[in-house]
């Protein structure tokens, strides 16, 4: 039996969480925790921290966490640069899944991504849109910047900074925010993400190849958030017999 507290527990991801648990006979949820609940009431009877809270919150977190000795998954996106490198700090001493997107799904969309950009090679451009609902606080998605960092890691490139566009940015870079203003041409360079916001929408993502005469389109399209939270169960389950490391969803399913 796996014993999980939802950090997060009011939110979208939380509310599917707890919805999706009964499926899972091997997990018992002991502690909801949201907004003016205590961790530290609940924290010890637990053997994993899901956390779908808020990308203030996760540090804190994971302090708590490695405190008690208890293990970790961390779906919550949106944290700047220097909180990741604290946060893999500050992990250490536990076992952590820490996935921008728990879909099976996706996580075989960031191979392909991979793979296609190795095969077509630096003639094709590269381009990332997301699409989410209207309440999601981010942009853009987690799951965009990690397929960005995919591509930009295949090309031997590195983040140029969120407000960087491609008038300032720099030789081997991607830029997180579109384009805006008298850009000029494309540059070869270039990997832009373009975040899409609107209605109930799960999670949608395209990453585009453009060539000369042809164009490669990889499509994920999430429609429900229950598989996130089906996911994100899984990997607690799975990190719950994990010796201290920081592991992706692709641990979990086996690709990695
Ligand atoms: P949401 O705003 O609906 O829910 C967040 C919940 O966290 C709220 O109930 C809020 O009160 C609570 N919260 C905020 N700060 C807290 C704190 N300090 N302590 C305890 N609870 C706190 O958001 P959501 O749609 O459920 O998404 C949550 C996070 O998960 C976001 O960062 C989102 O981008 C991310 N997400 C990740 C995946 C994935 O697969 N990794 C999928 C979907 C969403």
């Amino acid at each position: 039996m796996t014993k999980v507290i939802v950090y997060g527990s009011k939110g979208r991801l939380g509310q599917a969480l707890l919805a999706c648990a009964p499926n899972f006979p091997n997990i018992q949820i002991v502690g909801q925790v949201d907004l003016g609940d205590s961790l530290e009431a609940v924290i010890g009877q637990a053997d994993v921290v899901v956390d779908f809270s808020s990308p203030k919150a996760t540090l804190g977190l994971v302090k708590c966490c490695v405190a008690a000795g208890k293990a970790m998954v961390i779906g919550t996106t949106g944290h700047t640069l220097e909180v990741r490198a604290e946060i893999r700090r500050e992990a250490g001493p536990i076992a952590v899944v820490w996935a921008s997107n728990f879909s099976p799904g996706v996580n075989v969309l960031f191979h392909l991504t991979h793979s296609a950009a190795e095969l077509l090679g630096p003639d094709f451009d590269l381009e990332v849109m997301e699409m989410h609902h209207r309440l999601k606080k981010d942009a853009p998605s987690g799951t965009a910047k990690t397929l960005a960092e995919i591509l930009a890691g295949v090309r031997d490139q590195q983040f140029a900074g969120e407000e960087t566009y491609p008038r300032q940015k720099v030789k081997k870079a991607y830029t997180s925010q579109g384009r805006r203003g008298d850009t000029g041409g494309r540059d070869c360079n270039e990997i832009c993400v373009h975040s899409l916001r609107g209605g109930d929408v799960a999670g949608d993502h395209t990453v585009y190849f453009a060539g000369d005469g042809e164009r490669l389109e990889l499509t994920h399209r999430a429609s429900s958030p229950r598989v996130f939270a089906n996911g994100a169960l899984r990997a607690a389950q799975w990190v719950h017999k994990q010796v201290p490391g920081l592991y992706s969803m692709g641990h979990v399913l086996g690709l990695v």
